[in-house]
């Protein structure tokens, strides 16, 4: 399915106009191919950027710089020229395609990034690195992508696969000479063993809730009964005049979303309908879709209104989110208080964990935001998660299923275990281990992660 012997082209800068566009070349006919365009004929050396001219089918369309890398020492590990072209559509336009003519095709998407994979130029988290760089929107997700391109990700697990490896390898020479009764390891260094390489993936782990979070953003659904402000602190956030604000009850009856970015991470604002028992259909409708929207989200923003009395309904919202990882906030605070904050107390809040704040004025507002990102561990971001993509937390945990199940039959079993069963289960976390850089994979896997890049990359 992926044939890598033939050359192709692709913009790798962004559509549109600017100073500059980069047209990538890679293939065993990228030098051929782009020699192809110069006019007058010019050579191109290694590493060496060469002012030329670019033909299309009408002549002369461009001056540019031809930069060749030789592979396999180049980023796809196949011959590789980057013309840097004035950033017009027509020029690009025209020099891809003649260097279709001239025998390229054109790239798919990720196709570049692919053949680097295929080549032995990347694993598959660096490949994966190299999207979420692109596709970063804060310095805290292109940081973190940037650490696994370098490799720390790649790094660690390799270190804990070699580990496993040993142990196989031990095990198996074990059973290699059974009537000898010689083990090259005990069980108790086999369980020792099996102890650490589980303790590396929990510790791994044990951050990517936050990378998740770091990496896809959180979402942060506003609750409370009608009139206390969400709409208004909605578009506060939001910065924008979105959701309807309005003083009759009830009135937001869908789900409004916005992404925002504060303090350095990137949120997915919700503001639910008004949370209260209704006998209107379409009402109810929103009520439904608001209880769901709580318990999808990250964090819950309670919203109180500190200028009326708590209501039933603002004390079965604090009962209901109890559990969940929620500020509880008490908005109109610019106006006089209708209760004090020791109320909350008795609904369960300890009164200086709610944060007093006027949607409408903007004060307290940075508070709050503070508050929501130490919920989810994301207020100092200093050392940052190796790892945040869903596709390696689900296998790391895979792996860290068989090493535990391991574990607790070697507790259990004690020397009575046979080899073969303990081989069995490092075999299974070794290789959900391999799947996480790509020592293991399918096409389809592939195609999965590389047809979401774009085209040129
Ligand atoms: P929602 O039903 O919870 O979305 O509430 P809205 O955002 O529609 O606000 C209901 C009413 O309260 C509106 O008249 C707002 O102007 C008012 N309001 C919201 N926040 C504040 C605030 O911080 N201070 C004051 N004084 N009024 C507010």
């Amino acid at each position: 399915m992926f044939c890598a012997d033939d050359t192709i082209v692709a913009l790798a800068t962004p559509p549109g106009r600017g100073g500059l566009a980069v047209v990538r070349l890679s293939g065993p006919q990228a030098r051929r191919i782009a020699e192809a365009l110069l006019v007058p004929a010019t050579p191109l050396e290694p590493r060496r950027a060469t002012l030329v001219r670019v033909a299309g089918g009408e002549g002369v369309v461009d001056e540019a710089i031809a930069t060749f890398f030789a592979g396999p020492a180049s980023y796809t590990g196949e011959d590789v020229v980057e013309f840097s072209v004035h950033g017009s559509p027509v020029v690009v336009g025209e020099v891809v395609a003649a260097a279709v003519a001239a025998g390229a095709r054109l790239a798919r998407g990720g196709e570049f990034t692919l053949r680097a994979f295929l080549n032995g130029r990347l694993d598959l988290t660096r490949a994966e690195a190299v999207r979420d760089l692109v596709e970063a929107t804060t310095p805290a997700q292109a940081r973190m992508a940037l650490d696994q391109l370098q490799g720390t990700l790649a790094e660690r697990i390799g270190e804990i696969e070699s580990g496993l490896f040993d142990l196989t390898a031990k095990l198996e020479a074990s059973g290699d000479f059974p009537e000898e009764g010689y083990h090259f390891i005990s069980r108790q260094e086999t369980l020792t063993a099996v102890r650490e390489a589980r303790g590396r993936i929990d510790a791994l782990l044990a951050e990517s809730r936050r990378g998740r979070l770091l990496r896809e953003g959180l979402t942060v659904a506003i609750a409370g009964r009608p009139n206390v402000g969400k709409s208004t602190l909605f578009n506060r956030l939001a910065g924008v005049e979105r959701a309807i604000v309005t003083a009759v009850p009830g009135t937001t009856r869908d789900l409004l979303t916005e992404a925002v970015m504060l303090s350095g991470v990137r949120m997915t604002l919700v503001d639910t309908a008004g949370v209260r028992a209704t006998a209107d259909l379409v009402e109810r409708e929103g009520v439904r879709r608001a209880e769901q929207a709580i318990a999808a989200a990250d964090v819950v923003l309670v919203v109180l209104d500190a200028s009326s009395p708590l209501t039933a309904a603002d004390r079965d919202l604090l009962e209901a989110t109890a559990s969940s990882a929620r500020a509880v906030v008490l908005n109109k605070s610019d106006l006089a208080p209708a209760w004090e904050t020791r109320e909350l107390t008795g609904a369960g809040v300890a009164a200086p964990d709610s944060i007093a704040i006027s949607a409408k004025q903007g004060t307290g507002i940075e508070d709050m935001i503070r508050s929501i990102a130490t919920l989810c561990g994301l207020a100092n971001i200093g050392e940052l998660p190796h790892i945040s993509n869903a596709r390696q937390i689900e296998l790391l945990g895979r792996s860290t299923e068989a090493l535990t199940r391991l574990e607790d039959m070697l507790v259990s079993g004690g020397l009575n275990v046979p080899e073969e069963l303990v081989l069995a289960d490092i075999r299974v976390a070794s290789e959900v281990l391999q799947e996480v850089t790509g020592e293991r994979t399918t096409d389809e896997l592939l195609d999965a992660i590389f047809s979401r890049f774009c085209i040129g990359k």
